[in-house]
């Protein structure tokens, strides 16, 4: 292939970039051999990310988180299409509330991946232009709430100048204290990272600012996202991780003790385990919470204390994260 594209929306373009050993990788891997190529859902996966499957020790935990297979049209009672409640929760097109004086903004519907378990797969995003005026004035008439959380999609596609407008919009009030951003840019466009660097670096003047990353493997974590991580820890960020824990990618006390080390070796904490939401199209990614435990009972046993994830599940309704 000549030049080959930032992200992959072709799922044929994305195989034939790596190459004819991954086919029969996928062709004996119980988990992908079933490939649908024509997904409901949309394929999406960066050039990155790509690469670091290629380099991978286990290539088939990571293409499992990205490749869509046939299973996901299975209709499993139980899985829905707002299997978290954030439709009851929103506040406008973009404010969504669940928990006392904090706030989660929608920024975007756009990722750097279209995981195949995502828990807003069938989200309806709203078109929202002029999202920094419609998250201020928000704010104006709730100045109780002390910390906002940009999540979407990922806030971290939104181009500099909507991110750096949407940023001084929230600074303008100085009842927020806490700014935090949920990303999984780091391990899959480092590129659009760095865009954002410079503003960055200089946001801990303003807020005290927290970095979620989400990451699921430990093949997920190379050079650039350490790079990434530690110009953040620098400059004063919190660096903390989030995974979903996911049949056939990281439901192995090896694999999630690696995962632990590994982000911690970068600057980042784990901070939890989440059971998997019950999206529609996504049962086959279903960990019990027996197995989830004894996963986290073994890894406790491994590793220091402040390097084990809490394991949590979200309850539509619930006024926080609920402990398994
Ligand atoms: C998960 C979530 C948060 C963050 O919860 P923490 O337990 O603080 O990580 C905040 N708001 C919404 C709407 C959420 O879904
Ligand atoms: S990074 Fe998060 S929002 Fe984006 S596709 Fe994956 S699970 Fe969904």
């Amino acid at each position: 292939m000549e030049q080959a594209p930032l992200v992959f929306t072709q799922i044929s373009d994305f195989l034939e970039y790596l190459g004819p050993d991954f086919k029969a990788l996928i062709a004996n891997t119980p988990y992908l051999a079933n490939t649908d190529l024509t997904p409901t859902f949309p394929f999406c996966c960066s050039r990155h990310y790509a690469d670091l499957i290629k380099q991978a020790k286990n290539p088939a935990a990571l293409l499992r988180e990205v490749l869509p297979t046939k299973e996901e049209y299975l209709d499993v009672p139980g899985f829905t299409d707002d299997p978290v409640g954030d439709i009851p929760a929103g506040k406008n097109e973009c404010v969504i509330q669940k928990y006392e004086k904090r706030a989660l903004i929608m920024t975007t519907a756009t990722c750097g991946v279209r995981c195949r378990f995502c828990f807003r797969r069938n989200y309806p995003f709203q078109n929202t232009p002029s999202i920094d005026v419609m998250v201020g004035s928000w704010l104006d008439t709730h100045s109780d709430v002390w910390e906002v959380i940009l999540s979407g999609g990922d806030p971290l596609t939104l181009s500099p100048t909507a991110f750096q407008n949407l940023i001084e919009t929230i600074s303008d009030h100085s009842s927020v204290t806490t700014l935090r951003i949920h990303s999984r840019l780091p391990v899959m466009r480092p590129d659009l990272v760095e865009k954002h660097f410079e503003f960055l670096r200089d946001m801990p003047a303003r807020f005290d600012c927290v970095l979620v990353s989400h990451v699921d493997h430990p093949d997920e974590l190379d050079e650039e996202s350490m790079n990434i991580f530690g110009q953040l820890k620098y400059s004063g960020w919190t660096l903390l991780n989030q995974s979903v824990l996911l049949k056939g990618v990281n439901d192995s006390a090896d694999t999630l003790e690696k995962l632990s080390r590994k982000l911690f070796e970068q600057g980042v904490l784990p901070y939890y385990l989440h059971q998997l939401d019950h999206a529609k199209g996504v049962a086959h990614y279903e960990v019990s919470d027996e197995k989830a435990k004894s996963l986290i009972e073994e890894i406790r046993t491994k590793l220091p204390g402040y390097q084990v994830p809490k394991l949590v599940r979200e309850i539509a309704g619930e006024k926080s994260k609920t402990p398994v």
